[in-house]
């Protein structure tokens, strides 16, 4: 019975695997929807190339159906003996029993015969031949030898068609004319009787085909070539299925053995002994794009357009490898999204790069499973796009890892530099030097692993900024120490410089201010020696150097200075006096207490002692030695103490060192010698009553 129409484009027995049968052409020409479904049904979708495509060719009822269904487990429709009606026009598809083989069955009608157009015929021919990598074309034995019968036609048909086919290949330049374009015919002769041996029937057939290929109109260029240039011929025959029923069922398993793949290592000599499927026929079409690849041959066959098969494999591989890097991109976005949270500011994930790596490595693993069986060069120029793909979403990552990582290493420099910086002695370069070469070791570490291959990512400029960072903060802390060092060795000065000022200004005389600059002068050498022998470890350039000393003997000598402005402040400087008064005008030259006696001349002793003290007060007004060689100078810094110390950079300004030799201004003297002069006129009126007081007695 014909198939229902519900049946067309169905299997007609869904689910039930093997049973299925497909019809991916209907007699409305139109291609199934359903190939793709039927594909995964039989469990070939992801079969590469591990799979095998048969189809029959051959008058009407000739028993082509009733042979599939034997030789491959199919249940194609067989015309009922005793009905003999016509089955359905159109192309019908299932899969072997047993074996990985597509089986195609073509019905229709034998136009030839029936006087009809042959366009569908020549249409299934043109397909068969794209997709089928064995075509079995049946005949009847009595047929043999009838040149003028319907299956030469049928067989010039196929001919024109390949040489066709062909033809628009070598156009585009991609004819290699290799037996890799070959196709195997493979004549079944039914019901042989057996009174004419095979080899004779195959020379017989073989003279016909090469007759009807002699006879054909052949393009340009092709006009030498002979049937084995596109086919290889094979024979084979079988028994009358109805008078010799058990021959008949013999042969037919002889000849399913053929259509087996043999194991491996039991080979022939060939290398593929009797299998007909010989590598050289398949044509190459990855099970997962047949549906689509046989949808496109067909609507270019229905259409009347060229079919260029090396072009269609080609756009085949672009549609296919393109939706295959789509499956692996959303793989890839889907493990993306699975990563980690980015672990915040100035921390890293140390993973990243494995995690980036892995998810890279399963994207490209999906397509290439899949894509690389297509036409080599798109699917290289599709994977080369997908992982620039890959690349770009990933890049964020890297760069805010990178700036991470920078911060990261950036901040246990300071630390370790800062950390080393406590203990005693400490060799400055050597302390940066070491933390430096720890933290770039950390850095190219971590920022290798993050670099995919091939991406063209760079971290120089990263590597760059970071050693420039490294040197500024290393310049900040030796700037800050380098005060710090300035400001301990200023301390020491002072504390030393406190008695000698003491010292000498307590007892004044003329090389009062030798002494305290001798003293000064010695402690600040010695001084600039510490500092110089620390310095040579900072790596100090020659001008940060100069700005270090100018700032220790600024800072030295304005601490001489405020030490001896304790001394020469008016309170003190009236005790200091009255005491060398008192020394003078109470005590004799031996130092004895005088006792004043009538004959004592008091005014003048008093002028006396009077005059020499005051003659003091210029002596401290300002510092300058007897002895000129002991004077101290301090060049301008020429603001290079700024160098060191901003803050010092504003006081340079107004720092006047001449100035600094001035102790009192003319008018604070005469104010002291006033106030001096008050006191000592106490002093003489005390010694005036104690004199008339001892002139009583
Ligand atoms: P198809 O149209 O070529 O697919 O032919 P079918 O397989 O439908 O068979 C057509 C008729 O031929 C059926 O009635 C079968 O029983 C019969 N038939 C099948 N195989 C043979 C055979 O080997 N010899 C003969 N004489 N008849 C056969
Ligand atoms: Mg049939």
């Amino acid at each position: 019975t014909p198939p229902s129409k519900a049946e067309v484009g169905h299997t007609a027995a869904v689910g039930h695997g093997l049973d299925a049968k497909l019809q991916v052409v209907d007699e409305n020409q139109r291609f199934t929807d359903s190939l793709d479904d039927h594909m995964r049904g039989w469990q070939l979708a992801h079969s590469g190339f591990n799979y095998d495509v048969v189809a029959v060719f051959g008058s009407q009822s000739t028993g082509k159906s009733t042979l599939l269904n034997k030789l491959f487990g199919t249940r194609f429709d067989v015309m009922s003996e005793s009905e003999r009606r016509q089955t359905t026009k159109g192309i019908w598809m299932s899969k072997a029993d047993q074996i990985d083989v597509l089986v195609m069955d073509v019905e229709g009608t034998d136009g030839r015969e029936r006087g009809e157009d042959q366009d569908f015929e020549r249409k299934s021919a043109l397909f068969s031949m794209a997709v089928a990598e064995v075509l079995i074309v049946n005949i009847w034995e009595h047929q043999v030898g009838l040149y003028q019968g319907a299956n030469m036609g049928l067989l010039k048909t196929v001919f024109e068609v390949n040489l066709g086919l062909f033809l628009a290949a070598k156009q585009k330049g991609k004819a290699n004319g290799s037996s890799q374009d070959k196709t195997l015919l493979l004549f079944v002769i039914r019901d042989h009787i057996g009174a004419t041996p095979l080899a004779n029937l195959r020379n017989t057939l073989s003279a016909d085909l090469n007759r009807l290929w002699d006879g054909l109109s052949k393009p340009d260029g092709l006009e030498q070539t002979t049937i084995e240039t596109f086919f290889d011929l094979d024979f084979v025959a079988l028994p009358h299925k109805l008078l010799q029923p058990e021959k008949f069922d013999e042969s037919v398993q002889d000849l399913r053995k053929r259509f087996v793949k043999p194991a491996k290592g039991s080979e022939g000599a060939e290398g593929e002994g009797d299998y007909v499927f010989k590598s050289r026929y398949h044509k190459r079409i990855p099970a997962d794009g047949i549906s689509t690849y046989m949808r496109t041959i067909w609507d270019a066959v229905v259409s009347n357009k060229d079919l260029d098969l090396p072009t269609q494999q080609e756009l085949l591989a672009q549609f296919r490898c393109g939706e295959i890097a789509s499956q692996a991109y959303a793989l890839f976005s889907q493990r993306l999204d699975a990563f980690p949270a980015a672990p915040g500011a100035g921390k890293i994930d140390s993973s990243l790069g494995a995690l980036m790596v892995a998810a890279i490595g399963a994207a490209l693993e999906a397509y290439d499973r899949e894509a690389s069986r297509y036409h080599a060069s798109v699917y290289g120029r599709q994977r080369t796009e997908l992982v620039g793909k890959l690349h770009a979403a990933l890049h964020p990552l890297f760069v805010s890892h990178l700036k991470n990582l920078h911060k990261l290493v950036l901040r246990q420099f300071r630390l370790e530099v800062e950390a080393a910086l406590k203990n005693d002695g400490y060799d400055f370069a050597k302390v940066v030097r070491e933390a430096k070469s720890k933290a770039e070791t950390t850095f190219d570490d971590e920022a290798r692993k993050v670099v995919l291959e091939e991406s063209g990512w760079k971290v120089d400029e990263a590597r760059a900024t970071l050693d420039e960072d490294m040197e500024h903060v290393a310049e900040l802390l030796r700037k800050e120490e380098t005060r710090k060092m300035v400001a301990v060795i200023e301390r020491n000065i002072k504390r030393q410089m406190s008695d000698v000022v003491e010292l000498a200004l307590n007892k004044p005389s003329e090389d009062m201010w030798d002494k305290v600059l001798v003293a000064f002068k010695a402690a600040l050498a010695k001084a600039e020696e510490a500092y110089l022998k620390k310095a040579t470890s900072f790596n100090c350039t020659d001008d940060e150097k100069d700005a270090a000393l100018a700032l220790l003997r600024r800072r030295s000598w304005l601490a001489l200075r405020s030490k001896i402005d304790e001394h020469t402040a008016e309170a003190p400087m009236l005790v200091k006096l009255k005491l060398v008064f008192e020394d003078k005008f109470r005590y004799d030259a031996e130092g004895v207490p005088r006792v004043w006696k009538p004959e004592d001349d008091i005014d003048m002793i008093f002028r006396k002692a009077k005059e020499s003290v005051l003659e003091l007060i210029p002596l401290y007004a300002e510092i300058k030695p007897a002895e000129p060689a002991n004077a101290f100078d301090l060049p301008s810094s020429a603001g290079t103490t700024g160098l060191i110390d901003p803050a010092a950079a504003s006081a340079d300004e107004d720092f006047d060192f001449t100035e600094s030799l001035q102790l009192m201004s003319p008018s604070a003297q005469s104010a002291l010698s006033t106030r001096f002069r008050r006191e000592a006129d106490a002093y003489y009126v005390e010694a005036k009553r104690s004199m008339v007081a001892s002139r009583a007695q």
